[in-house]
């Protein structure tokens, strides 16, 4: 049986006794918040300890009693995931229950009798919401006004900024974003996001800080690290880096001089701007080696890199990507940087919520560094996280502060362990797997549709279309199927012959569409409008059509 909270003020201190007997003969837990006699409250403390006991789960439901009804009323819908309404009569009760799902019953204590009081909750307590379409479907897009709700107060304080935000949201609502390092948080990670820790300056390390009042900090940095402990079965991690390029920075500048050469996958190869580009800092400071994938079937030719790798003698090998669909072999690139004398850091940043679901294997075990962030298949604030072994732990910790940053963002870190924390649930590995799964579909039905895919599929979140091959750049490709309110990228493809701001790819990926709850049909669905746009690229009004038709599929499942 589900508890209930029960709060009042010195107004709703009459009707109080005739509810704690009728609890008590239904045998229903009471959490009661006070107060205990006619003294004068405010009814809007005891609000808040009936509304956060409904929200957060300590309590199944609420009930409030004031004077007239309608302070706790307001009081109680500030609280999201509360439905409060102050009811009169039981016929009121019983149809609040079952139309609006009333969790939160405010009875004003100055209009109505002890005994009517009882019957109206009597009414409340036995009606079930009755769930239907219709109910359900009004109540979800309360909950969906939650996102602009979150951003209210900014709409008088900038309407500038508060109209961008706005848009995106919208925007979000009614595209299919493909976007293979996007993802959608959890209303959970955006709140920790949104909190006051990001008042608070804490360099240095918890219990070792630079500043005064870093207690509740220290809690939240300390959570981050034992979950993600848990989470990859590290031996040492740090939370601080402020995205996946200063993760890969704070490695780079902990093991190795300026100087000294890098072994890595190229950026046009499916590598990132941190594996060597000569426009970024890795590639201005170290002598980078680029590693490519075999022009045969465009996958790593292992023994190539072993070659290579015996030849150039690097002090680290750099495995991962930003464009590669292929399932990574740890195993050997272990093996080869063992050969090589190198040190092994593997940056999982696309592929961290695969390895976390079990769906891709893990480099930790086998990785001196592994290097990530939180925002992509992880489904987490958009920050960088570094896991290595403990012998390297001291070495990694000075570079990231002081080495390279200041304060960490502690409201960053408290989303991070949010995140942590719903990738450690059982159902993080069944999101992951369907992650792959719609990869899987979306591959094979674009494949059907006569499109060539880089290495012919994928085994993960993400693949590249080789557009090139059907007559397009990669840039129409992206911009047709932007009009059409299909948003992915363009993205070169190995040994694409179009210039990087051209390219002759689109890379496309599944993570947030399964955050939505998309599955196989949707997939091809998808593809399906993809196959549309891309046979035409030029016809703007079959754009619009999709457009239309995209926003209305894309409405129906709800981003979080
Ligand atoms: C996305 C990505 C990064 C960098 O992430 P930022 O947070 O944008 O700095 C690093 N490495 C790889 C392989 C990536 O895909």
């Amino acid at each position: 049986m589900m508890k209930i909270a029960l709060g009042n003020d010195h107004g709703g201190f009459k009707i109080k006794a005739a509810l704690l007997k009728l609890l008590r003969q239904r045998g229903i837990e009471v959490d009661d918040c006070g107060t205990f006699d006619t003294q004068s409250v405010d009814y809007s403390d005891y609000a808040r300890e009936v509304c956060e006991r409904v929200v957060d789960g300590r309590a199944g439901r609420g009930i409030l009693l004031c004077t007239t009804g309608t302070g706790m009323a307001i009081a109680a819908n500030r609280f999201s995931g509360v439905r409060a309404a102050v009811c009169d009569t039981p016929d009121r009760a019983a149809r609040g229950r079952s139309h609006n799902d009333i969790n939160v019953l405010v009875l004003a204590g100055a209009i109505i009798s002890p005994e009517e009081a009882a019957a109206i909750a009597a009414a409340w307590l036995d009606t079930p919401f009755d769930g239907g379409e219709r109910h359900a479907r009004r109540l979800q897009k309360i909950e969906r006004a939650g996102r602009l709700s979150e951003i209210a107060l900014l709409g008088r304080a900038d309407p500038e900024v508060h109209a961008a935000i706005v848009g995106h949201t919208v925007q979000e609502d009614t595209t299919i974003n493909l976007i293979a390092s996007e993802n959608y948080v959890s209303r959970a990670v955006r709140e920790a996001q949104g909190s006051v820790l990001t008042n608070k300056y804490s360099e240095g390390y918890p219990g070792k800080r630079w500043y005064s009042g870093c207690r509740f900090v220290d809690d939240v940095e300390r959570l981050a690290i034992e979950r993600a402990k848990a989470l990859f079965g590290a031996e040492h991690v740090n939370v601080q880096p402020h995205c996946g390029s200063s993760a890969n920075m704070a490695v780079y500048f902990a093991m190795l001089q300026p100087g000294d050469t890098i072994m890595a996958m190229s950026l046009d190869q499916g590598g990132h701007l941190t594996h060597g580009s000569p426009v970024n800092f890795s590639g201005r400071l170290f002598n980078i080696v680029s590693y490519k994938v075999s022009e045969r079937d465009e996958r790593l030719d292992y023994d190539a890199i072993e070659a290579q790798a015996l030849a150039c003698k690097p002090k680290l090998i750099v495995a991962g990507g930003s464009a590669y669909p292929r399932t990574l072999d740890f195993t050997r690139f272990r093996a080869i940087a063992d050969r090589a004398g190198a040190l092994l850091m593997v940056d999982m940043a696309h592929i961290a919520g695969l390895i976390a679901g079990g769906v891709h294997p893990s480099p930790v075990p086998l990785a001196d560094f592994v290097t990530s962030t939180t925002h992509k298949t992880l489904r987490g604030p958009r920050s960088g996280l570094i896991i290595c072994r403990e012998k390297y732990a001291q070495a990694i910790d000075k570079t990231v502060f002081p080495g390279l940053q200041g304060g960490p963002l502690q409201h960053t870190t408290a989303a991070k362990a949010v995140c942590f924390r719903e990738a450690l649930q059982p159902d993080f590995r069944d999101y992951a797997a369907q992650i792959v799964a719609n990869a899987r579909r979306l591959a094979e039905a674009l494949s059907g549709h006569g499109f060539r895919l880089v290495s012919g599929g994928t085994d993960t979140h993400l693949m590249l279309v080789n557009v090139g091959a059907s007559g397009l750049t990669g840039k129409d490709a992206a911009a047709a199927l932007d009009r059409a309110g299909i948003i992915g990228n363009k993205n070169a493809i190995p040994f694409d012959t179009k210039s990087p701001f051209v390219t002759s790819g689109v890379r496309l990926g599944t993570a947030s569409a399964t955050t939505r709850g998309m599955r196989e049909p949707e997939m091809e669905r998808i593809a399906g409008w993809i196959a549309e746009v891309l046979n035409h690229v030029s016809d703007e009004a079959l754009q619009v059509r999709i457009r239309q038709e995209v926003a209305g599929f894309a409405r129906a499942f709800a981003v979080p």
